[in-house]
């Protein structure tokens, strides 16, 4: 307890949406509140990258929430800022666009006859095969091709996956792509295929919002409030060690001890766990270490030259780009740029520190002939550019991912007056709703009135799309 207040002292670890909505309500519920984070900025994944007036998401973030209460939050954060728009996106394959989410009836419509034949053949085959012998579903690879032939899965699924994770996808868990992929039934598949629509297809536009400015605008008025309601949030700060425990802990950074009976962590799940070192069983960094994030590197390139698509992002599967995607700001808010030409941000898939992780020069000029060849830009329009990087981008699932990953969290769950959560803390698809709702599950299961697990039980499958 404060010494002098008796409120409880909360120290919170990551200044995300995660971090920022616990500490909002830790705030609010009259906690004692500082927040770390090792960024000179708030928003995390969900912040907006801003250089010489332009500015730029770390990857197309579109919010959208089934939580009315949610939505009501982040209205109340940007009152006159929120727009609502019409996600418009593609997949590049084989030289031509085709829709987003890939629909195998709109691949069968525009791809030339004798692939689109191949197509069936395996679809169909595997159909048949599957009624007689019912393949086992024990990696990502088997989901796939069971639902969707091996011909797509050769032509989009294998090269994209093994691009985006850097591991073959019968390395990968079917729990990603049970939580990501839609699948059409067969009907609507003939429906779809033999039908097609001259409009737009319904299920395939959806409404999302958008904060003017970019997505990080959510997390800097956070930061504002957290700290109008006493909170203080220090950045460019990381905590060296944990030591204490069971409700009275002191975090260790390089300029000071902060004594705190309650943690909320939001970082890395293996980075919290090696802080803690010796407060956990003995044995738990290692399996913590088996726990992989995929990293992602930005370059965001200013080009001279009227925005040349209407689409919010692109994907770009194939292995001849070395980009998985490529996000147009502009298209989200014309104000993200100050005036004239448009920005493109090609999305790298890495590992933190390896070759693409360093390889600024091969990475722009990569993004420069990947974005000639989509026909997206000129070499001689491209007038400026900016590197940025996340390394715990996405959470990797490994097949056997789970067992180390529960081992972590059971033994989270022991540690009294300690909660993680988040993204990076539970080591999970969390969008940004989730985020939000999660921040204020664990400032509720912090000051001991209900907890994260009530809502968000991380022994189930998740949900997100982001
Ligand atoms: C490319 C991409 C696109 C996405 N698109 C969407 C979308 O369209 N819609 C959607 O809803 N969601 C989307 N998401 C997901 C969304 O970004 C996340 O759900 C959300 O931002 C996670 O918030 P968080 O606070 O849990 O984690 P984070 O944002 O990762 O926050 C963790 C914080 O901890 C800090 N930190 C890490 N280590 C330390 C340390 N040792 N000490 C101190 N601080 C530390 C980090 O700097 C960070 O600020 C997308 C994610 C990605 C990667």
């Amino acid at each position: 307890m404060s010494r002098e207040t008796d409120a409880p002292r909360v120290v919170v670890l990551g200044a995300g949406l995660t971090g920022l909505a616990a500490a909002r309500r830790l705030c609010a519920e009259g906690a004692e509140v500082t927040v770390l984070e090792k960024e000179p900025g708030p928003g995390g994944l969900a912040s907006t990258c801003a250089e010489n007036g332009f500015r730029f998401d770390h990857g197309p973030h579109r919010f959208h929430t089934q939580e009315d209460w949610i939505l009501e939050r982040v209205r109340d954060l940007l009152p006159d800022e929120l727009m609502q728009l019409e996600r418009k996106s593609r997949i590049r394959l084989l030289d031509r666009y085709f829709r987003y989410p890939l629909s195998f009836g709109d691949v069968l419509r525009r791809m030339p006859l004798s692939q689109g034949a191949a197509m069936v053949f395996s679809y169909m085959a595997e159909k048949l095969g599957n009624i007689v012998a019912p393949r086992k579903e024990e990696s990502f690879e088997d989901w796939v091709v069971k639902r969707f032939g091996h011909k797509l899965y050769d032509l989009y699924f294998r090269p994209y996956t093994a691009k985006l994770w850097g591991f073959a996808p019968h390395q990968l868990s079917v729990d990603w792509a049970s939580q990501r992929i839609t699948v059409p039934s067969l009907s609507g598949l003939l429906r779809e295929t033999l039908l097609p629509s001259s409009g737009k297809i319904r299920s395939l536009v959806s409404t999302f919002h958008y904060p003017r400015r970019g997505i990080g605008r959510i997390a800097e008025v956070l930061a504002e409030r957290v700290g109008d309601m006493g909170g203080a949030i220090h950045y460019r700060t990381v905590p060296r060690r944990i030591t204490g425990g069971q409700g009275s802990f002191v975090i260790h950074t390089a300029g000071e001890q902060l004594r705190a009976d309650r943690v909320v962590s939001t970082i890395p799940l293996p980075e919290y766990v090696r802080l803690l070192g010796d407060v956990l069983p003995e044995g738990l960094e290692r399996s913590a270490e088996q726990l992989l994030y995929r990293a992602v590197v930005f370059v965001a390139l200013r080009v001279d030259a009227e925005i040349p698509v209407e689409d919010h992002w692109i994907y770009a599967s194939e292995d001849r780009y070395l980009f998985n995607r490529i996000s147009f700001p502009e298209n989200f808010d014309p104000g993200m740029s100050p005036e004239g030409g448009f920005q493109a941000v090609f999305e790298f898939s890495c590992q933190e520190n390896d070759d693409l992780w360093n390889g600024d020069r091969r990475l722009v000029e990569a993004a420069v002939t990947g974005g000639e060849r989509l026909g997206l830009l000129r070499a001689d329009e491209v007038i400026d550019h900016t590197i940025s990087r996340q390394a715990h981008a996405y959470p990797i699932y490994r097949k056997g991912y789970s067992d180390p990953l529960s081992e972590v969290l059971r033994a989270m769950e022991e540690l009294e007056g300690s909660v993680t959560c988040g993204r990076q803390g539970l080591f999970r698809y969390n969008n940004m709703d989730h985020s939000i709702e999660m921040g204020e599950y664990a400032a509720m299961e912090t000051l001991g009135r209900g907890s994260v697990g009530e809502r968000f039980d991380w022994s189930k499958d998740t949900w997100a799309d982001g």
